[in-house]
């Protein structure tokens, strides 16, 4: 079933999470016994549902505005009988209501609009446990932010810098410290500092 998810992902053109930073979210999700998560960016459920499988203990709310991948994701979710461990919300996370927020999260993931990092994390942070993290996937934008891979599409360009800013504000924010790893298209993970 995952596979078939999988499958339909790569043959639509549905950026779910590479296998590299799957493995990485499995393992501090382990290590750290991690059960309540937030997502920002479901698309069609995969890595709700890889995240839920880990543990029964496990929830996950997650968000998508997009109506047709929101569908896809709570059927998927349906199907894998897991309707009881992820909650799904059809909506723009910077305009989702926030009071619908029961508890507050080990783990956020946050894995939705690039250009809008920081805007996520900021609407998102006061929602985290003091001994949790937030995970921002796709820091590198595919080698454009770390200057390996240059673009003339003004767009991109423009994307490019939103994430380099974003990169600068975390990294030099003091409220946070940051640990980088080299998975997949780069990934951070934030833990407040105690
Ligand atoms: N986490 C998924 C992949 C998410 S792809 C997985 O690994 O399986 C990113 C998704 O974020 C897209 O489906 C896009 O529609 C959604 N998205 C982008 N901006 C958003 C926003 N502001 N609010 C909610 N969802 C958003
Ligand atoms: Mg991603």
């Amino acid at each position: 079933m995952l596979d078939e998810i999988k499958k339909y992902a790569i043959e639509n053109n549905v950026p779910i999470i590479e296998d590299q930073g799957k493995d990485f979210l499995i393992k501090i999700i382990k290590e750290n016994n991690y059960h309540n998560i937030l997502e920002i960016g479901s698309a069609i459920g995969y890595s709700a549902i890889i995240m839920a499988k880990i543990s029964e203990k496990n929830k996950v709310v997650t968000i998508e505005r997009d109506s047709i991948r929101y569908n896809l994701a709570k059927k998927n979710i349906n199907e894998m009988g897991l309707e009881k461990q992820i909650i799904i919300y059809h909506d723009d996370a910077l305009l989702f209501d926030e009071s619908k927020l029961e508890n507050k999260f080990d783990l956020i993931f946050i894995d939705a609009a690039k250009a809008q990092y920081q805007k996520f994390f900021e609407k998102y942070e006061k929602h985290l446990n003091d001994n949790g993290c937030i995970i921002v996937d796709n820091i590198n934008f595919h080698g454009f932010v770390e200057g390996k891979r240059k673009t003339t599409n003004r767009n991109t360009k423009q994307l490019v810098g939103k994430i380099r800013r974003f990169n600068e504000w975390i990294t030099t924010n003091d409220n946070y410290e940051v640990d980088y790893y080299d998975v997949g298209d780069g990934i951070f993970v934030i833990k407040r500092k105690m």
